[in-house]
């Protein structure tokens, strides 16, 4: 990864925007939108941040169907630049900035379809969902969640959107979480392991949906100074490369559930921890203990001073989650476990 950041460095540093698009980020954008879940033909574009790549899906969804109304659901962490933010649902991001989010968005309970056949549907664009909650928990939709999302959509003529800015290239065990109900959404955010460190994401799109972008007549209807940028592109290309030779989305699925049983064993034998312990869930290597309280937040401290990097999550921070990177030792992940393990038990 830092080999193939050098080398693009030494070579171009930035290529403008979508203007004059470098070799790297053309070659970036084929391996990604070769990887979309809905086969051929699909397109991208690029951005430096998952918000961004979530703003392109919104005025996507916009764009091709005229329409200005998002659903998404409580508990939904979808960046917190302002378009993002209009369908993030937790009141600590929205209060400050409340005068301008009103209205734009329909929130619905996570995991269920039926509320949203209630809604009128004349002024809805698209529905936004996280296959698998990420900050807003580790939380995992009961089955049939999403082919039903997916079904709802197509009765109504709204697009789907799958964020998969957390879950995306390999995180939950599959490419993408959303393979879990062979669902295939019509545009897909992704971003963070993209380019395993380095600044970048897309919003993929299947062909008659990206189609609604109108050719440049000189100015690009949506760009950005640093989009899609070199050394980001090669490092993308090299984590793909990785991911595929070391095979690491099957070593993810089978070292997830390795983690879930060393979890369960760990709190058996610490009955104090287990008393701290509400639930652990995960799918692959994105894992959630929700603890009691406030145990939770209060172990991700003392996790952190035994040298464990976890992330509160949740609207309360009641969940720590746990989402190494998917090369991450077996040895070093369970001892890591370990710790966590212990730090709810103190
Ligand atoms: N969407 C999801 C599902 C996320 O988890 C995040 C970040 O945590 C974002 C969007 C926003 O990404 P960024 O922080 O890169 O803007």
């Amino acid at each position: 990864m830092v080999a193939a950041v050098a080398e693009q460095a030494g070579t171009l540093l930035h290529g403008m925007g979508d203007v004059y698009p470098p070799r790297v980020k053309v070659e970036l954008l084929e391996a990604i939108c070769a990887r979309f879940p809905g086969g051929g033909g699909a397109r991208a574009v690029l951005g430096s941040s998952g918000s961004d790549a979530v703003e392109t899906a919104l005025k996507t969804a916009m764009l091709a169907t005229g329409r200005s109304g998002i659903i998404a659901f409580e508990g939904g962490y979808h960046g917190l630049s302002f378009g993002a933010l209009t369908t993030t649902e937790r009141e600590m991001f929205r209060a400050p900035f409340a005068g301008r989010l009103a209205g734009a968005t329909h929130f619905a309970p996570y995991g269920e379809v039926e509320p949203l056949r209630a809604l009128p549907d004349d002024d809805i664009a698209a529905v936004i969902v996280e296959p698998l909650q990420g900050r807003g928990g580790e939380r995992i939709p009961p089955e049939g969640f999403l082919r039903g999302l997916r079904s709802l959509c197509d009765e109504r003529g709204w697009l789907l959107i799958a964020d998969e800015i957390y879950t995306g290239f390999g995180r939950t065990g599959r490419w993408f979480a959303c393979e879990h109900e062979d669902v295939v959404p019509d545009l897909l955010c992704v971003g963070k392991g993209l380019a395993a460190g380095m600044p970048l994401s897309a919003c993929l799109g299947r062909p008659g949906v990206m189609d609604a972008w109108p050719a440049s007549g000189g100015e690009a209807l949506h760009t950005q100074t640093f989009l899609g940028h070199p050394a980001a592109c090669a490092a993308g290309l090299a984590s793909l490369g990785l991911l595929e030779r070391e095979e690491l989305v099957r070593r993810c699925a089978r070292l997830g559930e390795e983690a879930l049983d060393h979890l369960r064993e760990e709190i058996h034998g610490r009955p104090l921890a287990a008393k701290a312990i509400r639930e652990i869930r995960g799918r692959g290597l994105m894992i959630g203990i929700e603890g009691h309280g406030d145990t939770a937040l209060r172990a991700c401290g003392i996790a952190l001073r035994a040298g464990v990097i976890a992330l509160p999550s949740g609207a309360r921070s009641e969940v720590l989650g746990i989402t190494p990177p998917l090369t991450i030792d077996r040895d070093l992940l369970f001892d890591a476990l370990g710790r966590v393990v212990h730090a709810f038990a103190q």
